[in-house]
C-alpha cells in the first residue's frame, strides 16, 4: 500500500525520479538557453529561415507575386530571436534562397538587373528590420530587467518594513507613533498594547486619565510635547495606571517623547519610546532602604552606647531617666514622656522632654497629665502600662489624638504637640512594672517601624534595668542602715536589763558585808526577785534574736496540740496583771470561757499572746486593755486592744517588717522583732493577723487562726505584709 504523503510535509522525489531529473530540462532554462546561447540563436534563425522557405515554396502558386513575404518574416524572428548574427545569416539565406527558387531563371544564382534592385530592396528593408526589431528586442529586455529590479526592490523594501514592524512589534520596550495634535494612534506594539489594556488603539486617539507621567496626566505631557516641539526624556519616571478594581499601579520607566515632523519641518506627530526600568527602580529602592537600615542599625548602636553611659553613671534613677529622655530627644524622637510608678501605686510624670524650644509651654502642660489606670485604658501609655507589652501606633490621626485623651483638655494640649508616630513601652523587670517610657515624632515627619520598636524595647529593657539596679543599691543601703540601727538598738536593749542586774547584784554583795551571818530574807528575795526580773527580759531578747535567726534559716518547727485559747488567753493574762499594773494598766480578758479548744503549738501561741499583751502595756498609756475572743465553728479570733498612743497610718504597711519600727528610739525601747515573730508564727498556724490603729486613739490588733492547721508549716520564705 502506498504511505500517504500528508501534504503538510514537503515531496521528495523517489529514486527513478531522482534519476530522471536530469532528462526533463526546465522549460525556463531552455528557453534562457535557446536566447542566449549561440546555438540557440542561430538554431532558432535557421528554423525560422526553413519554416519561411517551405511556406513560400508551398504557397508561391497563390502568391507568385511576392516571392519574399515569408523571408520578412524570418528575418523579423531571427533579428527579433537572436540579434544582428543570425537576422543577417537568414538574410543572406533568404537572398540566395530567393533568386534561386523563385526569381527566373529559376533554381539558377543567375540575377536580372530588376532582380539585384529587388534583393537589394529586400537587403535593405531586411536589414531596417533587423536593427528595428534588435533595439525593440533591447528596449523590452531592459524594460523587463528594469521591472524585475523594480519588483526586486519593492519586494526587499516590503521585506524590510515586514521586519522593522516585526523588531518594533517584539522590541522589549513600548514603542508607539502618534499622528496630528489629536494624537492618533499610527502604530502601537504589543507591550505598549498591553500595557495601554486594550488590542486596538490604532487610530484612535491617545486617552487623557488613562496613565499619569508622574504626577501629570499623559495626555498634557503629549500635548506639550506637539506644541511646542521639545521633546519629553525622563529616567526612571513613575507611571500610575487606573486598574479595573480602581487601584492605581505603579511601573517606573525610561521614557522619550519624541516630535516628528512632516517635508515642512512642521511637527505632525509624535514617537514614544518607553523602557520598563521597575525592576531596577525597585531593587534601587531595596539597596537604598538596607543602606537606610544600615545607617539607622549603626546609629542606635550609638545611641546604645551612649545610653549605657548615661544608665550607669548615676544611681539616682530619676535623673537617670531625665537624662534618657533628653538623650532620645532629638536622636529618636521629637518628644519622650517618662511616667513612673509611685509607691502608693498611682504614677507620676517625671519628664517630658521636647526637640523644639518654643514647645516648652506645652510640654509645661503635658506634664500635668498622669496614665490613668483605672479612669483611661485607651491612653497608649496607659494601654502599655496594662497590656504589659509594647505598643506601636505608626500613624495616629487627630481623631484618634482625641479619642485616646483623657478630657478635652488633654486631646487639645496633644493636638499641640503635633502627634504623629507613636511607641510606649512598658519598664518591666522581673515582673515588677516601673513605669511607662513613651515616645512620638510631630514636626520631623517620621514614621516609626518595627525596627524603632525593637528599639525602644531594648532601650526601656536596659533603662528598667539601671532603675531595678538603683532601687536594689537603695534597698541594699537601706538594709546596711536597718542592720546598723538594730545593732546599736540591739546592744542598748540588752545592756538595758544587765545594768539594773548588776545594780542589785553590787547591792546584795554589800548587804552580804553588812550582815555576814543573818542576812534578812526580804532584802535578798527583793534582789533576786529584781535580778531574775532582768534576766528573763534578757532571755526573752535573746529568745526573740534566735527566733528570727531560725525563720531566716527555715528551722523554726511547730509542734501542734490540743490547745485551749480561752485558758490560755486566761493564764497568760493573770501572769501579766501585775507587769500592766506597775504601767497603770488594767488587763480584761471578755469571752473564751466556753473551752475554745484548736490544733496549735501552745508555747509559740503563749508566745504570740505575749508579745501583744506586751506591746499593748508598753504603747498603752496605761489605758485599761481589753483581751476578747470570738469563737467560730472552724476558726477563733482574738483581738487585743488598747487605748494608748496608736499608729500613724503612714507605717501601719510595714509594721509587720523585720526590724521596722513606729516610735522613736528616745522614748521607747524594743528591737522590732516583736509582730514580725507574731506574724510568722499566725501565718505558719494557717492565720492572719492585722491591725487597726489611730494616732493617739489606741490600737486593736486582731489575730484570726483556723482551729485544724492546713497549711503546711514552712516560715522560712515569709514577707512583711
Ligand atoms: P518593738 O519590740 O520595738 O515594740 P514590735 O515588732 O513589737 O517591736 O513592734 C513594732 C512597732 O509597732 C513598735 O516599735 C511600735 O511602734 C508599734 N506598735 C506595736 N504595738 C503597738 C501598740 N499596741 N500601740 C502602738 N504602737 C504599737
Amino acid at each position: 500500500m502506498p504511505t500517504p504523503v500528508s501534504h503538510l510535509e514537503p515531496t521528495r522525489p523517489s529514486g527513478a525520479m531522482r534519476a530522471l531529473a536530469p532528462l526533463s530540462p526546465d522549460p525556463r532554462k531552455a528557453w534562457s538557453w535557446l536566447q542566449r546561447s549561440w546555438l540557440g540563436r542561430y538554431g532558432v534563425a535557421l528554423l525560422f529561415f526553413c519554416f519561411a522557405l517551405l511556406l513560400q515554396l508551398e504557397l508561391w502558386p497563390l502568391m507568385s507575386t511576392s516571392p519574399f513575404l515569408f523571408f520578412y518574416g524570418a528575418v523579423m524572428v531571427a533579428g527579433w530571436w537572436g540579434g544582428w548574427g543570425p537576422s543577417l545569416l537568414v538574410t543572406t539565406l533568404s537572398l540566395v534562397a530567393v533568386d534561386h527558387y523563385f526569381l527566373p531563371p529559376r533554381l539558377t544564382l543567375q540575377m536580372r538587373s530588376a532582380d539585384v534592385l529587388a534583393l537589394g530592396i529586400f537587403a535593405l528593408l531586411a536589414i531596417f528590420i533587423t536593427k528595428l526589431n534588435v533595439s525593440l528586442s533591447r528596449a523590452l529586455e531592459e524594460r523587463a530587467s528594469l521591472l524585475e529590479r523594480e519588483h526586486q526592490a519593492r519586494a526587499a523594501s516590503e521585506a524590510a518594513r515586514t521586519r522593522l514592524h516585526t523588531i518594533f512589534m517584539q522590541a522589549p520596550a513600548q514603542i508607539f507613533f502618534l499622528r496630528g495634535a489629536s494624537h492618533d494612534f499610527d502604530f502601537s506594539n504589543a507591550r505598549n498594547s498591553s500595557m495601554l489594556k486594550s488590542r486596538d488603539t490604532l487610530g484612535k486617539p491617545f486617552q487623557s486619565g488613562v496613565v499619569k507621567v508622574g504626577e501629570e496626566d499623559a495626555r498634557d505631557v503629549l500635548d506639550r510635547v506637539y506644541t511646542t516641539g521639545e521633546p519629553f526624556v525622563s529616567g526612571a519616571v513613575p507611571l500610575r495606571f487606573l486598574q479595573a478594581d480602581g487601584m492605581e499601579k505603579e511601573t517606573f520607566h525610561n521614557l522619550v517623547y519624541q516630535p516628528t515632523r512632516d517635508a515642512q519641518g512642521q511637527v505632525d506627530g509624535i514617537a514614544g519610546f518607553g523602557f520598563d526600568v521597575t525592576d531596577l527602580v525597585h531593587a534601587r529602592q531595596r539597596a537604598e532602604a538596607l543602606a537606610t537600615e544600615l545607617r539607622q542599625a549603626e546609629f542606635r548602636t550609638r545611641v546604645l552606647a551612649e545610653v549605657s553611659t548615661v544608665l550607669a553613671s548615676s544611681l539616682d534613677y530619676e535623673g537617670t531617666m531625665r537624662n534618657l529622655a533628653r538623650l532620645v530627644v532629638p536622636a529618636l524622637a521629637d518628644w519622650c514622656f517618662v511616667d513612673l510608678a509611685q509607691p502608693d501605686g498611682t504614677f507620676r510624670r517625671l519628664e517630658v522632654a521636647h526637640a523644639r524650644p518654643e514647645d516648652a509651654p506645652i510640654a509645661a502642660e503635658v506634664l500635668h497629665f498622669n496614665l490613668m489606670p483605672e479612669g483611661n485604658p485607651r491612653h497608649p501609655p496607659t494601654a502599655a502600662l496594662l497590656r504589659g507589652e509594647a505598643i506601636l501606633l505608626e500613624e495616629m490621626t487627630p481623631a484618634h489624638i482625641k479619642r485616646s485623651a483623657h478630657n478635652e483638655n488633654h486631646a487639645r494640649v496633644m493636638l499641640a504637640t503635633g502627634l504623629r508616630s507613636f511607641i510606649a513601652v512598658p519598664l518591666v523587670v522581673r515582673g515588677h512594672t516601673m513605669g511607662v517610657f513613651s515616645f512620638f515624632t510631630s514636626f520631623s515627619n517620621r514614621r516609626y517601624t518595627q525596627a524603632d520598636l525593637a528599639f525602644g524595647l531594648e532601650l526601656a529593657y536596659r533603662a528598667a534595668l539601671s532603675m531595678e539596679n538603683a532601687r536594689l543599691y537603695r534597698e541594699a543601703q537601706e538594709a546596711i542602715r536597718l542592720r546598723d540601727e538594730f545593732l546599736s538598738i540591739a546592744s542598748h536593749e540588752l545592756k538595758t536589763p544587765l545594768t539594773p542586774l548588776s545594780l542589785k547584784l553590787q547591792a546584795l554583795s554589800r548587804e552580804l558585808e553588812r550582815h555576814p551571818d543573818n542576812i534578812p530574807y526580804a532584802l535578798v528575795k527583793g534582789y533576786v526577785d529584781t535580778g531574775a526580773r532582768q534576766v528573763k527580759k534578757l532571755a526573752e531578747l535573746v529568745g526573740d534574736l534566735l527566733d528570727v535567726s531560725r525563720i531566716a534559716a527555715g528551722r523554726l518547727a511547730l509542734e501542734l496540740e490540743d490547745v485551749d485559747l480561752g485558758a490560755l488567753i486566761h493564764e497568760v493574762a493573770s501572769r501579766y496583771e501585775a507587769h500592766a499594773a506597775r504601767s497603770g494598766s488594767s488587763l480584761q480578758v471578755e469571752g473564751g470561757e466556753a473551752g475554745l479548744v484548736g490544733r496549735w503549738d501552745r508555747l509559740r501561741l503563749e508566745q504570740v499572746v505575749t508579745n501583744l499583751i506586751d506591746n499593748a502595756v508598753k504603747y498603752g498609756a496605761g489605758k485599761p486593755i481589753v483581751l476578747s475572743l470570738e469563737q467560730g465553728p472552724s476558726r477563733a479570733r482574738l483581738k487585743v486592744r488598747d487605748q494608748g498612743i496608736g499608729i500613724a497610718p503612714e507605717h501601719l504597711p510595714r509594721l509587720f517588717g523585720r526590724f521596722e519600727r513606729a516610735v522613736s528610739e528616745r522614748h521607747y525601747g524594743g528591737l522590732g522583732l516583736g509582730l514580725y515573730i507574731t506574724r510568722t508564727l499566725v501565718e505558719a498556724m494557717g492565720g492572719r493577723v492585722r491591725v487597726e490603729s489611730e494616732q493617739g486613739r489606741g490600737s486593736i490588733f486582731t489575730v484570726d487562726l483556723p482551729r485544724e492547721r492546713v497549711v503546711p508549716v514552712d516560715v522560712s520564705a515569709s514577707q512583711p505584709q
